[in-house]
């Protein structure tokens, strides 16, 4: 029930990365217009051209 639970919440996350450092971010789907700060290095991640 979990396993699918989680892969139901991973399919509504965008994955991003860092420009800076090169971190994954995982971005909420309902944010995915929004730039999002890493979390690892604080840089600004723009919003991707091309959804992955
Ligand atoms: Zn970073």
């Amino acid at each position: 029930m979990w396993g699918i639970y989680s892969a139901l919440k991973a399919a509504f996350k965008q994955k991003r990365k860092c420009p800076r450092c090169g971190h994954i971010q995982l971005v909420d789907i309902a944010h995915k217009n929004k730039s999002k700060k890493c979390s690892k290095c604080g840089e600004n991640i723009p919003v991707p051209k091309t959804q992955i």
